[in-house]
């Protein structure tokens, strides 16, 4: 069984890919074809903003936001303690704080309360200005943009959404990628969206934004290419990406209605099992499923549900072991007298307990379109009977 199943994919679609690869193999406008332009349009309309901007990657797609908005030494962009590294290395590259906010555990999003906390903490005991704040729709499921959109505007923060998970996701009748000032996301192969190798979008409603962006990711150009007139990037998504990207967007919402489908029954398969906690969609919220992540009792428990998992020839992945504040890699970052990479050494404003917690037991199991009835029915078999 596959963790994400994209040869199954590749296989029912394979007429109408190739012909998209090959056509641009063909064409040879390998670098800025026309696909790429019509790909960002068409993007732009589905989720509905006025621009969508290609870029290499979503980690590229964070970095570019951050630099228009001229995010630099002394500021601070808060980010969800439970997401991947990206969201908080952008941070640090462009030599800004990142100050870690703990998680909701039924929706494993930022919590609002906490992001006030935390907020008031680097207010009161830094000198540092908080500038921006990055939620993640993890897993799949935006995240509680009513009430960082109210805490955001209450202290002038811009919000930088991170839907590299989350294309696709709705609340409330809008899409991921339009939540906020400026989105973006991933086409990673195993992303809700993935092409054949890196790629990645921003979004956003702002003019200036749009043509900043459009500078900083071809070597901050200014009238063409070798007119530059700021330090930028070298980001650009292949023309051959893109090609496949729009064949594959014409099949993706049946794909995250599928998705919807496995992790529905997945949800029923573990009804009442004292011991697994299935995840959780708030009204208004449809995920697009990047992943199915379950909680389990303890890390032991964990180790053997994937040990019994992996006999049986399942997949299963740790989605993440390590929250951000303990990455060695934040061991330099200091927010005030707090320094991140121990739990010690953080205040209770900071602290991040949920994320603590849930990387002890968290798991993610096989998830896609093409997981059969069968697969759930085995998948929840094995566990249900390894957790008794
Ligand atoms: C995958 C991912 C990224 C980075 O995307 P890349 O295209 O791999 O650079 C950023 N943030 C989150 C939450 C992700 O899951």
């Amino acid at each position: 069984m596959e963790f994400r199943d994209l040869k199954t994919q590749y296989q029912l679609h394979k007429d109408n890919i190739d012909k998209a690869i090959i056509g641009v193999a063909a064409d040879t406008h390998y670098i800025g074809g026309q696909q790429v332009f019509e790909l960002e349009n068409k993007l732009a309309d589905y989720v509905g903003v006025k621009h969508c901007i290609s870029c290499a990657n979503g980690t590229d797609a964070l970095q570019l936001a951050l630099m228009v908005w001229d995010i630099g030494p002394g500021d601070v962009v808060f980010v969800p303690d439970f997401t991947f590294f990206s969201t908080g290395e952008v941070v640090v590259t462009l030599g800004a704080t990142p100050v870690f906010v703990d998680v909701d555990e039924n929706t494993f999003n930022i919590d609002a309360d906490k992001l006030e906390c935390a907020i008031n903490y680097v207010l009161n005991n830094t000198d540092l200005r908080p500038k921006v704040v990055a939620p993640v729709d993890l897993f799949g499921l935006p995240a509680n943009f009513d009430d960082i959109r109210r805490i955001a505007d209450k202290y002038n923060l811009l919000i930088l959404e991170d839907a590299a998970q989350g294309f696709g996701g709705v609340k409330d009748g809008k899409k991921a990628c339009s939540f906020g000032d400026i989105s973006t996301t991933s086409f990673f192969p195993a992303k809700p969206l993935g092409c054949y190798g890196d790629g990645g979008a921003i979004f956003t409603d702002n003019d200036e934004c749009a043509l900043l962006l459009k500078s900083y990711k071809v070597h901050g150009k200014g009238s063409d290419k070798y007119d530059n007139v700021r330090i930028g990037m070298n980001s650009r998504l292949d023309t051959i990406q893109a090609a496949v990207l729009l064949e594959k967007l014409k099949f993706f919402d049946s794909e995250v209605e599928k998705c919807n489908e496995v992790a529905a029954l997945y949800n029923k398969a573990f009804e009442g099992i004292s011991g697994i906690k299935t995840p959780i969609i708030p009204n208004s919220f449809i995920s697009s499923w990047a992943q199915y992540t379950i909680l389990l009792d303890s890390d032991s428990e964990r180790t053997r549900v994937i040990e019994e998992l992996k006999n049986n020839g399942i997949p299963a992945m740790i989605y993440y072991k390590k929250p951000m504040h303990l990455q060695g890699a934040f061991a330099e970052v200091r927010v005030g007298d707090a320094i991140y990479g121990s739990e010690a050494s953080l205040p209770e404003e900071l602290e991040c307990v949920v994320t603590s917690d849930i990387c002890g037991r968290c798991l993610s199991l096989p998830m896609g379109a093409y997981v059969t009835d069968d697969d759930v029915e085995l998948i929840s078999s094995i566990i249900s009977k390894c957790i008794k």
